[in-house]
C-alpha cells in the first residue's frame, strides 16, 4: 500500500522544508517537490511539521529495582512511547552480578518480542568484569548490540573503576560504546548516612545527598579513564553545569565525549523535592536529582550550542503507592521518572516554540543523532528515501494538556501535570502504518527488535 502525505514541513537535521513524501509500504520511497502517485492513498499535512520517528536510547521497561519492578513493562511502555511519537525505544537489559550478558539478552528478548507497540533494541549493562564477560562482547555485536551501559554508583551494579576501564579498553576494539551513569558513590553514601543520623529521612534530603559536584566529580573521573583508554564514550541523564564544564574541557583535550539529557532536568528543578506532602515530593525523586534553573539554563543553552547531543527520558516509573516505600526513608522511594510518552511534545513545546532550539535540532537530538550514535542510522532518524516509514506528525497551532488521565503508561501521576502545550502530536506511522491518530493507539504490539551495528556522529 502506498501513501503520499502532501504539503508538510518535513524536518532533517539540516533544517525544514515543504516536500511530499510517498511511502511504499514499511519504508519511504521518494521524498520532493509535488510529488504525484495515481495508486497511493493521499493525505494532505499543509500546515503540519514531519519529524522522522523520535528514538529514545535511555528507557527502563520491566524492570526488577528498589525491591519491586517498574509499573510500565514492554507492552504499556511502548504504547506510551509510541502515543509520544517515539518509534524506537533501546531499553537497558539488565543481567545481574554473576549473570551472562547472553542471559541478560534472553531475558530482554522474552520481556519484549511479541509485546512491543514500538520498534526496540536494547543497550547490555555490565556490572561484572571477567574472562567470560569479555569473551562475550562480539557475541553481543552479533546479535545487534554496539552500546553497553555501566554505572559509577548503586552496590548491585557499580563496577568500579578497574572493572571500567578494562572494559571500556575493551569495547573500543570492537568501535563499540558504553553510556556511563556518573555520580560518586562514596561520598554520596556518606552524606546519606549523615542526613539519617540527623533524622532527616524525607524526600527533602535526596537532592542534598546527590549535589552537582558529585555529578561533576564522577563525569571528570570517568572522562580521565576514558582519556587513558583512548576511547569515545557517552555521559548518559547529564544534569548539571558542572558537570557540562567537564565535557567541554575534556572535548578541548581532544577527547570524543557523548551528551545525553532528559526533559526533567531541563523543566523540572529540586523545589519539587521541598514540598510539605510526602507523596507530591516522592514521585519526582531520581538520580541524578532534579536540581536549579541554573542547571536547566545550562542545559538549554548547552542544546541550543551542541554541546549535548541527545535527549532521552530514562523512563523508569513507578506509581504513588510504589513510591509509598520511602516513606520514612527517603532511600528507599524507587528513583525515576515516567517520561517516554510525554517528551516529543515536551521538546516541541519549549524548546522549538519557544524558540529555545530550531527544529532542526530537535530532530538532531530526538531522531537523527541518537540514530547515527547507536547505530541505527540511516534505517531510522530520517525522512529519505530508503529509510523507514516511522513519521511523526505534529500540528503546531493546536494545544495540548499534559495529564495523568490522559496517559497510556501505566502510572498515576505525570510529572508535567497540567503543562499546557503549544502544539499536539496528530498521527505516528510506525513502518508505514498509521499507530496513533489524535491520540488514539490504532496498533497492537507490532514492535520489530532493530539490531544495531557500531555508530558514530
Ligand atoms: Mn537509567
Amino acid at each position: 500500500m502506498k501513501l503520499l502525505l502532501k504539503g508538510g514541513t518535513v524536518v532533517s537535521g539540516q533544517g525544514a522544508e515543504i516536500l511530499d513524501l510517498l511511502v511504499d509500504g514499511e519504508t519511504i520511497a521518494q521524498v520532493g517537490k509535488d510529488l504525484t502517485c495515481p495508486d497511493a492513498k493521499t493525505v494532505d499535512v499543509t500546515g503540519k511539521v514531519l519529524f522522522p520517528g523520535f528514538i529514545d536510547a535511555h528507557t527502563h521497561f520491566d524492570l526488577d529495582v528498589c525491591n519491586t519492578t517498574t509499573a510500565d513493562d514492554f507492552a504499556t511502555g511502548t504504547r506510551a512511547a509510541l502515543r509520544g511519537g517515539t518509534t524506537l525505544v533501546i531499553d537497558f537489559a539488565c543481567p545481574n552480578k554473576g549473570e551472562t550478558l547472553a542471559y541478560g539478552l534472553k531475558l530482554w528478548h522474552e520481556k519484549a518480542d511479541g509485546k512491543s507497540s514500538c520498534d526496540y533494541g536494547f543497550h547490555m549493562t555490565i556490572d561484572d568484569w571477567n574472562e567470560n564477560i569479555r569473551a562475550e562482547i562480539p557475541d553481543m555485536l552479533a546479535a545487534g548490540i554496539p552500546s553497553f551501559k555501566m554505572y559509577m554508583t548503586y552496590p548491585a551494579m557499580m563496577i568500579g573503576d578497574r572493572d571500567l576501564f578494562l572494559a571500556l579498553e575493551e569495547l573500543g576494539k570492537y568501535g563499540a560504546i558504553a553510556g556511563v551513569h556518573c555520580e560518586n558513590a562514596g561520598v554520596i553514601d556518606a552524606l546519606i548516612a549523615q542526613k539519617k543520623a540527623a533524622g532527616e529521612t524525607g524526600p527533602a534530603s535526596h537532592p542534598v545527598t546527590r549535589p552537582n559536584a558529585l555529578e561533576a566529580e564522577a563525569v571528570a573521573s570517568l572522562l580521565r579513564m576514558a582519556q587513558v583508554a583512548n576511547v569515545p564514550v557517552v555521559i548518559v541523564h547529564l544534569s548539571t553545569k558542572e558537570a557540562l564544564a567537564e565535557v567541554r574541557a575534556a572535548r578541548e583535550r581532544g577527547q570524543t565525549v557523548y551528551v545525553e539529557t532528559c526533559p526533567h532536568y531541563l523543566l523540572l528543578d529540586e523545589s519539587r523535592y521541598f514540598q510539605e506532602d510526602y507523596s507530591a515530593s516522592a514521585r519526582y525523586v531520581c538520580a541524578p536529582p532534579l536540581r536549579t534553573e541554573a542547571d536547566q539554563h545550562a542545559l538549554w543553552a548547552a542544546l541550543a550550542d551542541g554541546t549535548v547531543q541527545t535527549i532521552s527520558t530514562d523512563h523508569c516509573s513507578f506509581t504513588l503507592t510504589q513510591k509509598d516505600a520511602g516513606k520514612g526513608d527517603f532511600t528507599k522511594i524507587p528513583g525515576g521518572l515516567p517520561g517516554v510518552e510525554s517528551r516529543g511534545i515536551l521538546i516541541w513545546s519549549e524548546g522549538v516554540a519557544k524558540g529555545r532550539i530550531s527544529e532542526a535540532q530537535m530532530c538532531r537530538l530526538l531522531s537523527e543523532n541518537p540514530a547515527k550514535l547507536y547505530g541505527a542510522y540511516p534505517r531510522k532518524g530520517v525522512l529519505a528515501a530508503g529509510s523507514d516509514a516511522d513519521i511523526v506528525v505534529i500540528d503546531p497551532t493546536k494545544t495540548g494538556l499534559l495529564t495523568a488521565a490522559d496517559q497510556a503508561a501505566n502510572v498515576d501521576y505525570c510529572p508535567y501535570e497540567g503543562l499546557e502545550t503549544q502544539g499536539v502530536i496528530e498521527q505516528v506511522y510506525l513502518r508505514g502504518k498509521l499507530a496513533v491518530d489524535q491520540g488514539t493507539i490504532l496498533t497492537g504490539p507490532e514492535g520489530t527488535y532493530i539490531p544495531r551495528t557500531p555508530g558514530t556522529l
